[in-house]
């Protein structure tokens, strides 16, 4: 067996003569150069080999068949020609959402999502009326092959992903059995990130002459910076850099952020802007003088903040870059200390900040792993730490400016003024210091905050559904019931998270009202449900304890960081309200109800 290592050579997606159509998505994706696993992937795949790539979630493995198999489709014909297998149905949902991303200006491709928990008869008809791409569970695509509901005949192409998960869910035998039923002459993709000997025995007996493909690891130098990380959720990303950027990073000194795509680094440095922060964006579509003139700003202390690409940011030095924020998770290890590297230069202290969803955990012990570093955990900062932060920068501005100026004219002016007013010296000095904070307070504004989570993408609404993942419901159901029983649109529907007690889906907020309305009484899966705003509560928080500090200043803080406990939650605050009143009138408070769950 062939084995060849991805190497970090500067090629472009354009060199990989794939459709036209497919290069355009990916630039209008911001996708800026191959990740390595796709360098070295996409090509053997176009030649038709089959490959084993030894790559996980983050290296851009997803993208590195896909734009393969969509390059392979016959769009005009209608059997079902790629099959993927996925271990969970949320990987089946994403892969297919990105296949479809990638689909986009390729005319009628049609992908369908197959996992366990979903109407297999709505399948079915979505079957029937053909797909090409199928991305499914095993134990579902097996289902449907054994009803006949699934014609595989004229499969090209089947993709494993995530082998090693799939073994580890006891779904090793379905894949196996799955394989011995296709055709002799498909060509096969197998991705794991570990290579268990169950996993390379399956290659073995059902890959033909793979090629091997790994992503190489250098010999790494990591420069001596402190590394942390945040455990954050996609969306809550934004808001999470924005609090970091106000309780750590210190005044004059620059953050560099680091984006995966160009638009992505373009939008975020536009939000910056936006909450007020001197930003700019730094990326491969951006003329050379014009990034020279990005990085000549940052130098000179014009703007604090670069979002920038890997591509872009290539061999940046500036000794000003205090911070280092791994907005994305780089695609390799190597990726990674070249961007840690951008901090801590010319001998000075550096920080880096890596944002890591619930999916990537895994590679950032990879991370940990190769550059033989721990990366340290940091909480996010609270409402009240930005606004403690936010007070001491001012007490520092004003105990320097006393310090530093010669304020004999403006202690005329407030001595006139107590004079005038007959108000307090203090007095007067608080409104001075209102006027010098503008557009930061410093008051704690805690409804906001449980705001600010119950909102996702712009313009949508997290609804909170209390029936979750052990009811047996899925995203399609709520999809089902939601767009049945409110009579709104499927597609309006946006994010759906569906946790073990309780789902959160994104609803847009014209649509809000009528959702909640029609929903009050209605049903999913024969379940009786409850349908509210969503609240922080229920957001999605870094999985550790907090503090006991913590929890008293924001109680429902608690209830998201366990999904399990949300029930609970929500009855311990309905049990006090009642127990203060029992209280008052002296009689016994009665016993409290079991909960279903
Ligand atoms: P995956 O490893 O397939 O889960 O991909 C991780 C993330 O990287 C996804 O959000 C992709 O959209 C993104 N991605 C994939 N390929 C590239 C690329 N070449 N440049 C930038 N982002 C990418």
């Amino acid at each position: 067996m062939e084995t060849q290592t991805a190497e970090n050579n500067e090629i472009s997606f354009a060199e990989f003569n794939l459709k036209s159509e497919i290069l355009k998505a990916v630039n209008e994706l911001g996708y800026e150069a191959p990740s390595p696993i796709q360098q070295k992937t996409i090509p053997l795949l176009l030649e038709g080999k089959d490959i084993i790539g030894q790559a996980q979630t983050g290296t851009g493995k997803t993208a590195a068949f896909a734009l393969p198999v969509l390059h392979s489709i016959n769009v005009k014909s209608s059997d079902v020609q790629a099959l993927v297998l996925t271990p969970t149905r949320e990987l089946a949902i994403q892969v297919a959402e990105a296949i479809h991303s990638y689909a986009k200006h390729l005319g009628r491709v049609r992908v369908l999502p197959v996992y366990g928990g979903q109407s297999i008869s709505q399948q079915i008809r979505h079957l029937r009326s053909g797909v090409q791409i199928i991305v499914g569970t095993p134990g579902r695509v097996m289902d449907h092959m054994r009803r006949e509901t699934l014609d595989i005949s004229n499969l090209k192409m089947v993709v494993l992903d995530e082998a090693d998960e799939m073994l580890r869910m006891g779904f090793i035998d379905d894949v196996e059995w799955i394989l011995s039923h296709t055709p002799k002459e498909r060509q096969t993709a197998l991705f794991s990130a570990t290579m268990p000997r169950e996993v390379r025995r399956i290659a073995d007996n059902y890959l033909n002459e793979a090629v091997n493909v790994q992503i190489e690891v250098k010999t790494l130098t990591v420069p001596t910076v402190k590394q942390f990380y945040l455990n954050v959720s996609e969306r809550q990303k934004t808001d999470a850099l924005t609090r970091l950027l106000e309780t750590e990073a210190a005044p004059g000194e620059a953050v560099l952020i680091f984006h995966r795509t160009k638009v992505g680094a373009a939008e975020l440095a536009d939000k910056l802007q936006a909450r007020g922060y001197a930003a700019e964006p730094m990326h491969g579509d951006m003329s050379q003088s014009l990034r020279e003139t990005v990085i000549k700003k940052l130098k000179n202390g014009k703007i604090e903040i670069v979002v920038a690409t890997d591509v872009a940011a290539r061999g940046l030095d500036v000794e000003r870059i205090s911070t280092v924020v791994n907005y994305d998770m780089p695609s390799d290890t190597e990726s990674y200390v070249h961007r840690i590297g951008r901090t801590g230069r010319a001998g000075r202290e550096g920080r880096t900040i890596l944002f890591v969803t619930p999916r990537q955990q895994r590679m950032m012990r990879d991370i940990e792993r190769y550059t033989k570093q721990k990366i340290e955990p940091i909480k996010l900062p609270t409402q009240a730490d930005v606004a403690a932060r936010r007070v001491g920068l001012i007490k520092e501005k004003i105990i320097a400016t006393l310090a530093e100026q010669d304020l004999e004219l403006y202690l005329s002016l407030v001595e006139d003024l107590a004079e005038e007013t007959s108000r307090d010296i203090a007095e007067i000095a608080a409104a001075a210091v209102f006027l010098t904070v503008g557009d930061k307070p410093i008051e704690v504004n805690v409804e906001p905050e449980r705001e600010q989570f119950a909102y996702s993408e712009e313009g949508m609404v997290r609804l909170f559904i209390d029936v979750g993942r052990r009811h047996q419901i899925s995203p399609g159901d709520v999809v089902g019931a939601i767009a049945n029983e409110a009579d709104i649109p499927g597609k309006a529907i946006g994010a759906i998270d569906v946790n073990d007690r309780f789902t959160l889906v994104d609803i847009p907020g014209e649509l809000v009202e009528q959702v909640l309305k029609k929903m009050q009484r209605s049903k999913i899966r024969q379940l009786n449900m409850n349908i509210r705003r969503a609240s922080s509560a229920d957001a999605e928080t870094p999985r550790e304890k907090p503090s006991e500090r913590e929890r008293e200043r924001a109680p429902w803080r608690d209830a998201g960081r366990d999904s399990g406990r949300d029930r609970d939650f929500i009855n311990r605050r309905e049990f006090k309200g009642k127990k203060a009143k029992r209280k008052d009138s002296k009689k016994p408070f009665p016993k409290r109800k079991k909960s279903k769950n």
